[in-house]
């Protein structure tokens, strides 16, 4: 087996859901992998026992399932990697890039308070007296600059004397993040840091570590953070949410994740709808944007819309089963199914999300006899309306299965119309008021095409024997 030329990681602490910005930064590190034909890893940083849980790890798994962001390999889960933090936290002690800190709590406090806007530097720093005392190892900063080429940010430095002398490993033997990070890093093999620009100065930090311990830097991608669309810091109003959430409002993976490839990151050209393929040839970390970006709905639901015109029907139909199911309170039946899977080409178009899509069906699930009510009824109470359905039911009986095509039933409805020299109105809002309830739906002639034979003579017999026609509102 030959090593990837690139290996690429997301790295996520588990102290909650897959957010949308975190999902984002999986996306970048994911088609940035298979844009270069390496890997893409995905690291649990559950080091943090206090604030880390497994539900938050489980959550993070299923959300990346969800939204189709796949990683290669096993997942690393760093809290099992402490024997190599504490190995690199020992050679660095060794070559005296580290050093002992028997600092207190109380003597940090008083000596950061003494140090003020400096960074700190411990009064251990140069002794070489070894102490019966509980101790952190720290990294000694050396002197000097640092630089880094950023593929978002561009050429940072950063001087030296402004990094804290940080803690490696604690004095209960516990790796810190800085530490764990490198070393995870190293031993995974990764080319490339694709995160939140929040860590671009840890990026200066780390650095400083893998130089010290005779490593490879890898390359860095630090992305500015997602905003709302007010431009202030994304907030749950917002759509801070996890990606359930979304997939409950109704978006498609693909859809979704089209739309937050495309949120921060372009390759010149105003085009809004990918596939995964088209974004794995085209992705590049050149791409990202450098300002942060604003969450834009209309934007989201205009592209999952696209997604939703090119799903598969019977794709569409599974998984948007539990809004049909909810608008059905309860399970659909096989023929509900088939129903709404034939009616599949002309919901698409009127739909941005699944839940519109059910929302456009639902005039298919309806249960008889409709609830006919106020607005609803009223195209049932003109002077004739009843007369005009039952003398269109009359035609519509000797119509045989094979004829009950939309072609024949807009033929048929154009007929009765000329015949009785009405204007299409006269018996189009009945009928749909008949057929429909008032829910949202297409061309008359599909509307009865779609719901077959039986039901659209069952719907009209119903409003026929009722008394709608006689009832007040
Ligand atoms: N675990 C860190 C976080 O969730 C990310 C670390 C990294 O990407 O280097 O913010």
């Amino acid at each position: 087996m030959t090593t990837p030329n690139v290996i690429t990681r997301f790295a996520p602490s588990p102290t909650g859901f897959l957010h949308i910005g975190g999902a984002r930064t999986a996306l970048f590190n994911y088609y940035f992998a298979k844009h270069m034909g390496g890997e893409f890893h995905l690291r649990i940083e559950d080091t943090d026992k206090a604030r880390s849980t497994d539900a938050a790890t489980q959550a993070i798994i299923d959300g990346m399932n969800w939204l189709g962001v796949h990683h290669d390999g096993e997942i690393v889960y760093q809290s099992k990697n402490a024997d190599a933090h504490i190995e690199a936290a020992q050679a660095l002690l060794g070559s005296g890039a580290a050093y002992r800190c028997y600092a207190t709590a109380e003597e940090l406090e008083s000596l950061r308070a003494e140090q003020g806007d400096t960074a700190f530097r411990s009064p251990h720093r140069d002794s070489t007296n070894l102490l019966d005392k509980p101790y952190t190892i720290r990294f000694r900063v050396a002197d000097g600059t640092t630089r880094i080429k950023d593929h978002v940010q561009g050429d940072i430095t950063w001087e030296n004397k402004n990094f804290d002398d940080l803690v490696l490993l604690r004095a209960d033997g516990t790796p810190t993040y800085m530490l764990a990070v490198v070393v995870d890093d190293h031993n995974m093999g990764v080319t490339h840091v694709v995160r939140g620009d929040d860590h671009l100065i840890n990026a200066g930090r780390q650095t400083l570590i893998y130089q010290a311990l005779g490593w490879d830097v890898p390359e860095w991608a630090h992305v500015p953070l997602i905003h709302g669309p007010d431009g202030k810091k994304l907030s749950k109003r917002h759509g801070a949410l996890g990606a359930e959430a979304y997939r409950d409002m109704g978006y498609l993976p693909g859809g979704l994740r089209n739309y937050l490839l495309k949120l921060g990151w372009s390759h010149g050209d105003e085009e809004l709808f990918f596939t995964d393929d088209e974004i794995a040839k085209v992705f590049t970390l050149e791409g990202i944007n450098s300002a942060p970006a604003r969450l834009d709905f209309d934007k989201m639901d205009f592209i999952n819309g696209q997604h939703i015109l090119q799903e598969a029907g019977d794709s569409l139909l599974a998984q948007s089963l539990p809004f049909l199911e909810e608008l059905n309170e309860g399970p659909l039946s096989d023929a509900l199914k088939a129903r709404i899977l034939a009616a599949m080409e002309t919901l698409k178009p009127r739909a941005k999300t699944l839940k519109e899509l059910a929302e456009q069906a639902r005039y298919l699930l309806a249960k008889r006899p409709l609830e006919l009510t106020g607005k609803s009824a009223k195209p049932l109470k003109r002077e004739g309306a009843i007369d005009h359905l039952s003398a269109l039911t009359l035609r519509l009986e000797p119509l045989k299965d094979t004829q009950w095509s939309h072609e024949t039933l807009q033929e048929l409805i154009q007929t009765y119309v000329t015949d009785n020299d009405i204007g299409f109105g006269k018996i189009g809002q009945p009928v749909r008021a008949a057929l429909t309830g008032g829910a949202p739906s297409p061309d008359l002639s599909w509307v009865l095409a779609l719901l077959g034979k039986d039901e659209v003579l069952g719907r009209l017999s119903d409003v026929i024997k009722s008394d709608y026609g006689k009832k007040e509102d």
